[in-house]
């Protein structure tokens, strides 16, 4: 059905065409654990791989596949596995397809816990090179003989740098590389990696895809563009029993989450469904406010910098005009020296001050004092993050509204 209708009408009708009871239009929240069989080779086939069914909740369930299903069509994917949180979709993708002396190449303006799994991973026995996303000649210099795969995000966070995506599919292509995207940022609706040759991607449900910030969630989809049977760390034990496509994805279900546990609630599961079936609307609505605010900042005399992709002078303004849909919910900003920041976030009295994003409230963040304090000064500096920047998570509020909130803290900011 995603091949012929639109991006919106496939996810509101996914669940029905699953055919749930009494033709609900909704998957039913299955809470079992468990199911069982009448003809104990029921039970068996689903252990050998030969049916399809469920066996044990934390490797598979009713609910859960449901939104597995939407987020392979709104990626336009072969298949998806979901996570309890995003950050559980990432440490189970490298654990589960990953050894000790492998190689690594990802962006150096990484989402912060991310970069702290990596360093994990650094501990354990991987070798993970970092270098500026932006131009995909800073990845090609670092290629070895033991790289597997290539980790970055779309849009990075805070400073909203894009990486050379379409370039970095290409070297991944050449050397057959898995590539894997981070697609939290721009979600499905604003940008497919696949179309830029991902292998897998990532998505946060926590944040614009289940977009109501009630349920935490994470999934990987495979796109089914990597060859799998020439990746050297497939099991044997699946080379046997499954179909050469789903080789990767197969041993990220079992390794990473059925070993690893981090099994996303069917409760959970739910709540994102039910947000995802409204994410165009809401992230139009957030982009279009987007817009119109990083104009309103850009304009202020109190503002010294806006860091958002929809400004022509954005570094790669016109990457992001060519590949994504829109140009996003979130943008950051910068005072200027003589505005205490604090002072002026705490005269905000509509924008909250909270650290998620994807929300539908809005939500502005210091980035220097809480998100990444823990990286150091120097660090901070070499990332071009001052001390007074601000990250802003757009939410779906009316525009005036937000505009009348801003006027008002930078008035009385005025030194
Ligand atoms: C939030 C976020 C994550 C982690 O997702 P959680 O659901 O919070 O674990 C990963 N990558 C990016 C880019 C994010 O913004």
């Amino acid at each position: 059905m995603s091949d012929q209708k639109g991006f919106t009408t496939t996810i509101l009708h996914s669940d029905r065409l699953l055919k749930p009871e009494f033709g609900a239009l909704h998957q039913p929240v299955h809470t079992a654990v468990t199911w069982g069989y009448d003809d104990v080779r029921g039970l068996v086939d689903v252990f050998q791989n030969k049916a399809k069914g469920y066996a044990y909740s934390r490797q598979g369930n009713p609910t859960v596949t449901a939104l597995e299903v939407k987020v392979t069509q709104m990626e336009q994917g072969m298949a998806t596995v979901a996570f309890s949180t995003g950050m559980a979709a990432i440490t189970a993708t490298l654990s589960s397809l990953m050894k000790a002396g492998d190689h690594i190449i990802a962006s150096a303006f990484m989402f912060g816990n991310t970069r702290n799994v990596m360093q994990t991973f650094i501990d354990l026995g991987l070798e993970i090179s970092f270098a500026d996303p932006t131009d995909v000649n800073n990845f090609k210099d670092l290629l070895q003989e033991n790289t597997r795969l290539v980790f970055v995000e779309t849009v990075a966070n805070p400073a909203t740098q894009i990486a050379d995506l379409d370039g970095i599919g290409k070297f991944c292509e050449e050397n057959n590389l898995v590539y894997v995207v981070d697609n939290t940022m721009t979600s499905p609706y604003l940008f497919r990696p696949k179309k830029v040759k991902a292998s897998l991607v990532i998505n946060s449900l926590t944040k614009y895809i289940g977009g109501h910030g009630n349920a935490l969630g994470g999934s990987v989809t495979d796109t089914g563009l990597f060859n799998w049977v020439t990746f050297p760390n497939i099991a044997p034990v699946l080379r046997e029993q499954i179909k050469p496509a789903l080789l990767g994805i197969t041993q990220i279900r079992k390794r990473g989450l059925r070993d690893g546990g981090g099994t996303l609630s069917p409760e959970a599961a739910h709540s994102i469904s039910v947000g995802s079936e409204t994410i165009a609307l809401r992230l139009e609505r957030a982009c279009n406010n987007a817009t119109a605010l990083s104009e309103f900042l850009n304009a202020h005399p109190l503002v010294s910098k806006v860091y958002y992709p929809g400004l022509i002078d954005h570094p790669q303004h016109d990457r992001a005009s060519e590949l994504f849909r829109n140009y996003g919910g979130l943008m950051s900003f910068a005072l200027n020296d003589r505005v205490d920041t604090f002072a002026f976030l705490n005269e905000l009295k509509l924008v909250i001050k909270s650290s998620n994003l994807g929300d539908t409230r809005t939500l502005a963040i210091p980035v220097a004092h809480t998100i990444f304090f823990e990286l150091g000064a120097a660090r901070r500096a070499e990332m071009g993050i001052p001390d007074s920047m601000i990250r802003l998570s757009v939410g779906i509020e009316d525009i005036e509204d937000l505009i009348a909130d801003f006027q008002h803290a930078l008035e009385v900011s005025m030194p």
